[in-house]
This record gives structure tokens, sequence and C-alpha cells, in this order.
């Protein structure tokens, strides 16, 4: 069988051809990188956690009407998806101040924001990502005015709801990366949620704590990354019973009951 083709390798994920046309499989690794790549390692077991998370959130997501790429998860790593013209911006939206605005602005982390801030970051290594406005974004074309204003109206529902779903499990949600892309129809083009949402682009805490768990334990070398990543799917109901020792036993629980 020839193997298949390799579209794209990222940071965390690595994008291959999908059996149709149209379609890709999106292949989750355990690599993890913080601060433009400057740091580096692996997370034993992240890929498979963040596959089966953002599956579960992006099929939530689909059920209440948002638009995504997901179509559905083909193993413990990898996932059938849409193919998309990516928007070469990232959207941060923000309830509650950490990372980079507290540095920028001074603000203590933790602070409850008065109100949800949206900000544009243009998706450039080479720059370091760099904040952007949506002057900047319309006047280097790299999105529309529609496409800007139905992206910032995806990211407060997908906000909403997604507060809500972790409120439910004792997560604040103080911060997370959205990204999308265009599928086109003809001379058409619409705008539908891409990338992943997963503990690596999310800040959250646990609401009684404060406990970190997602990816600033491996920035800020905390240690207890797959544990926090674990906690995360326990609670969203995502670990087969009594498998929370280590992320391997739920990979050899799952093969065992799948049958591969
Ligand atoms: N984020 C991300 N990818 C990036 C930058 C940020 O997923 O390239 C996420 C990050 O995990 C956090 C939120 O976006 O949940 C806001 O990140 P921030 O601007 O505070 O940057 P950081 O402190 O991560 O440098």
């Amino acid at each position: 069988m020839a193997r298949r083709r390799q579209i794209y390798e990222g940071k965390a994920k690595i994008l291959y051809e999908g059996p149709e046309p149209g379609t890709l499989i999106q292949y989750f690794k355990d690599d993890a990188t913080a601060f433009n790549a400057q740091k580096k390692g692996t997370i034993n077991g992240k890929g498979v956690l963040n596959n089966r998370i953002s599956e579960h959130v992006f099929t939530l997501l689909g059920n209440i009407g948002v638009p995504t790429h997901f179509i559905r998860r083909l193993n413990m790593r990898e996932q059938l998806i849409r193919q998309v013209e990516i928007v070469p911006i990232e959207v941060v939206v923000r309830n509650v101040a950490a990372g980079s605005i507290s540095k920028r602005l001074g603000i203590e982390e933790g602070q409850q924001l008065p109100r949800t801030i949206i900000e544009y970051y243009y998706k450039d290594d080479a720059l370091g990502d760099p904040m952007v406005s949506d002057e900047h974004i319309l006047c280097f074309g790299w999105a529309a005015q529609d496409e800007l204003h139905e992206m910032a109206d995806m990211a407060i529902r997908v906000n909403d709801f997604l507060s809500g779903l972790f409120a439910g499990v004792g997560i604040r949600l103080v911060d997370f990366k959205l990204e999308f892309g265009r599928i086109w129809d003809n001379d058409f083009s619409r705008i539908i949620l891409a990338d992943e949402i997963s503990p690596d682009g999310c800040r959250l805490w646990d609401m009684t704590t404060n406990e970190k768990l997602d990816k600033d334990r491996f920035r800020r070398d905390m240690g207890g990354e797959v544990e926090a990543y674990q906690e995360v799917a326990r609670r969203l109901g995502l670990m087969p019973e009594g498998a929370d020792s280590s992320v391997l036993d739920l990979e050899v629980h799952r093969k065992l009951r799948d049958g591969k």
C-alpha cells in the first residue's frame, strides 16, 4: 500500500491527505512547544488526550450549530476533518487576565475581566505571531470584513458554550485560542471553526483551587502535564472507569475494548 501523503507538519499536529477529496487526516503528536517554539518537549500521551478532548468539544459545538471542520475521530491519535483554507489569524478570547495580557498591561493574573476580550494575532512564526487589529487584518487582506464579523461572533458563541461546559465540571475557562478556515463552494466561501480545542490552546483553572489544568504547566516547568490533561478528560466524562493512573492504561484499555 502506498504511504499516504503528508500535507503539513506543525508543532503539535500533522496533516495527511484524507480518503476523499476535500478531507484531511489530523494526527495529534505528543510534541509540545512554547514561547514561539523556543521551548520544546514531549508530553507522553498528550496527543491521545487532545484528540479525544477536541473530538468531544467540536462534536458538542456542532450540535449547537457551530460549523466546524471535524468529521469523526478515526483512532487514538487521528481524526478525519474537512480541508479548509486556514485564515492566518489566531483569535484569542479572554475572560480572566493571564499570560500575555497580564505581562503586557500589568494586570494581575487571575483578575476577572470586566468584559470578554477578543484579540487577533497574525500567524507568522518568523514574526513571533504579533498581535494585530482588525485594521491590519482588513488592510492586508488576511480576512474580509464579513469574515471577521463571523469569526468574532463564533468566538463569542464558543466562549459562552465552553464557559458553561467547563463551569459544570468545576473548571474556569480563563482564555483560549481559536483558528478558522474557509471552505469554498464554487465562487463563494464560508468560515468554519478549524484546528483543535484542547488544554494546549486553552487556560483551564480548577474553580476552587485555581490549579492549572493546561499547557501553562509545561510553559512554566510545573510538571504534571499529562495528569492535568487527564483530569480535564476525566471531568468531561471521557476517561474509561477506573483508568486514571496513566494514559498508557487508557491506550491499552481502548485497544482491548475496540479490538485494535
Ligand atoms: N495560545 C495558543 N497558541 C498561541 C498563543 C496563545 O494556543 O500561539 C493560547 C494560550 O494557550 C492561551 C491563550 O491563547 O490559552 C492566550 O495566550 P497568551 O496571549 O496569554 O499567550 P502566552 O501567554 O501563551 O504566550
